[in-house]
């Protein structure tokens, strides 16, 4: 496969490609400039913000032979051959081997480079260092050699301690505004001969929440098609509701529509919009509605109070949710309570009202059974065996599988659909953990591993073991993990038993196992 992603295509290679960090791309100007270079910078801000590219450019710039105006000049021979540079060392502390690379590190620091003027260590994801490491690291912070430079970089900065802090240069990396998000996609769009409309853009900045990767990543995947990216396109393949449809439906209850509301929850339920997007999205216009009202006046049906009551009743519902009840149909509820009803339309609410507390006790007992089905040691073992050898490499090349998959014409419509709505977070050489919206998509999607993995399996060669989770257990799961690394627990691996699927309902079809005994 010669496609190369997007986001990695247009990884900025120079500052002036670097979007949404004028300030920090300016400071670190300056001090090239000024030849005035610290010996340690830490980054820190949330991912796609483009904390490792920028260490990369300014690795590039410090040392390039003729920079122009702090900038790489691009021609030297080092900006050329800056790819295969042996000085500029990266190392990937999520990885299990974070902590022998960094003592590596320490017993080569004091050998001067190969060709330019400064060796570069570059960090990543750095506070997942063991105590030992960080201690190791501290030492060497202390008294550098001239010609050394770190360049650590964090999603989580609260995680790195202050002794480290101290002895750095700090860049806080800002989420990427909306404008900055839109102008940076439309430019891929006009090199890649991509064509979308504006409202699309803006729906794809909105969803990537700040980061230029998740926004590239979104647009590589609506693009595949070829068609014009609409705003219809975008919310039905990414499964998610524009702000303009969030505004309709908060529409129908200022308008008092009953009908149009109920229509609009159900084609987002048949559509199966991520709920949690859906009620955060209602919840923003609700309160920039609410400070509305307090500035210039009510001009709808609903007052201050309504939309506040809203909002409390909704965010309440987030939790609520948590015990695998059908979403919408708690959303439903929630929003009819604020219609006010004619007498001939009661009959009509209550009946709904009434079908919507039989679902909610139906589905309460389903998801009972449901979950039993669910083989959770497998779950638990596969989420263990990841974690033995996850190493950044491995992320990304199971990343390339996976959007290699979406790509793919051989693979089933509804694998693809799983995997385009799943996300990669954690890789070995064997397995691969993907993150869903819900723990209900997520043990959806674990139902068809086998046939998942024979697709991945046939169509690209590759032998994976997935485990499908939502996202809110990988958060738990990921913090877990960078705990136990730190008080340097070692994963060890687990045997996975070999069940067969078939043995197990017949024996039991055959014997009524609870009548037999073990003498
Ligand atoms: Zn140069």
């Amino acid at each position: 496969m010669n496609y190369k992603v997007l986001y990695r295509k247009y990884r900025p290679t120079n500052f002036e490609n670097i979007i949404g960090q004028e300030y920090i791309v300016k400071t670190l100007k300056n001090s090239i400039i000024n030849n005035n270079i610290s010996h340690a910078y830490i980054f820190s801000g949330p991912r796609g913000t483009g904390k490792t590219s920028t260490a990369k450019v300014f690795s590039k710039a410090i040392n390039c032979i003729e920079h122009i105006d702090g900038s790489p000049c691009e021609k030297c021979e080092f900006c050329l051959n800056f790819v295969e540079n042996p000085d500029i060392i990266e190392i990937d502390a999520a990885s299990n081997n974070g902590v022998d690379e960094i003592r590596g590190l320490i017993d080569n620091i004091k050998l001067t480079p190969t060709n330019g003027k400064y060796k570069v260590y570059i960090i990543d994801e750095v506070h997942m260092l063991t105590t030992s490491a960080f201690n190791a690291l501290l030492l060497t912070l202390e008294e550098p050699p001239a010609h050394a430079i770190f360049i650590l970089a964090t999603t989580n900065i609260e995680n790195v301690p202050i002794t480290i802090l101290s002895r750095c240069q700090r860049f806080d990396f800002q989420k990427i505004t909306i404008e900055n998000l839109v102008s940076g996609l439309k430019k891929v769009c006009e090199k890649e001969n991509i064509s979308i409309d504006e409202e699309a853009l803006t729906e794809i900045a909105y969803l990537s929440e700040g980061g230029m990767r998740d926004a590239l990543s979104l647009l590589d995947q609506l693009s595949k098609n070829g068609q014009n990216i609409s705003l219809d396109l975008v919310e039905k393949q990414i499964k998610t509701i524009s702000q303009k449809g969030i505004n309709e439906l908060i529409e129908t209850i200022e308008k008092n529509d009953v009908e149009n509301c109920l229509r609009l929850i159900n084609e987002y339920r048949i559509r199966a919009i991520d709920y949690k997007t859906l009620i955060k999205k209602v919840i923003d216009i609700c309160s920039f509605r609410a400070k509305n009202i307090k500035k210039t006046g009510r001009i709808v049906r609903l007052d201050f109070k309504d939309y506040k009551d809203l909002i409390i009743n909704l965010s309440d519902c987030l939790t609520k949710i948590n015990i695998n009840v059908e979403p919408y149909t708690i959303i439903e509820m929630i929003l009819l309570e604020f219609f006010n009803v004619e007498t001939n339309n009661t009959e009509s609410i209550t009946m709904i009202k009434e079908e919507n507390s039989k679902k909610i006790e139906t589905n309460v007992q389903q998801t009972k059974v449901f979950e039993s089905e669910i083989d959770n040691d497998l779950i638990n073992i596969r989420i263990n065996n990841t974690f033995v050898n996850a190493q950044k490499v491995f992320l990304e090349e199971a990343k390339n599988v996976i959007d290699s998959c979406n790509n793919s014409v051989s693979i089933d419509g509804k694998i693809k659909s799983i995997l385009i709505d799943s996300n990669v977070v954690a890789a070995s050489d064997e397995y691969v953990i993907l993150t869903c919206i819900s723990d209900h998509a997520a043990d959806n999607a674990n139902k068809l591993l086998n046939e998942i993995e024979k697709s991945i399996k046939d169509s690209l060669n590759k032998k994976y073991k997935l485990v499908f989770i939502s996202e809110e257990r990988w958060q738990k799961e990921k913090s877990d993990y960078i705990l136990n690394i730190k008080s340097n627990k070692k994963y060890e691996y687990i045997e996975e038993e070999v069940t067969e699927e078939s043995t197990e309902p017949i024996i039991n079809d055959i014997f009524d196992m609870s009548k037999v005994e073990i003498i």
